[in-house]
């Protein structure tokens, strides 16, 4: 599967670099809105995108270009976010975001849980 990243930190992309090597995918970074949507203009384009929020341009923004594009109906958005308020996870969903986890992430689950997101996609069934 092809995964794009979009993530200003680099730690933060090392981490998931790391999670995520063992399962084989194709992982493709981003440090920013901007640079996300450009790589999103690339075929074929993402099974999946992991999202950080806060970031040059706004994580939302690449939400909402995914969303907007129906060459990319097909792609699964997921934030990635320490923001936890209340409202927020509803505030993810309405602006396009499919699923939502939080950070720090758990280096146990975080692997399987993409996994499960994949799983789903790939089964077109329901989205959250
Ligand atoms: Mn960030």
């Amino acid at each position: 599967m092809k995964i794009l990243h979009v993530e200003d930190n680099e730690l933060n992309r090392k981490l998931v670099r790391v999670l995520l090597a063992p399962a084989g995918h194709e992982i493709v970074e981003a440090e920013s809105a901007g640079e996300a949507i450009e790589k999103l203009r690339e075929a074929p384009p993402p099974d999946l995108v992991l999202l950080d929020i806060s970031l040059p341009g706004g994580g939302l923004t690449v939400a909402a270009h995914v969303r907007s594009r129906p060459e990319l109906s097909g792609v699964k958005v997921v934030a990635l976010t320490a923001l936890a308020m209340r409202g927020d996870r509803e505030r993810f969903l309405a602006a396009g975001c499919d699923e939502y986890i939080s950070k720090p992430l758990d280096a146990r689950t975080f692997a399987s849980r993409v996994e499960e997101l994949l799983l789903r996609r790939n089964n077109g069934s329901e989205s959250v």
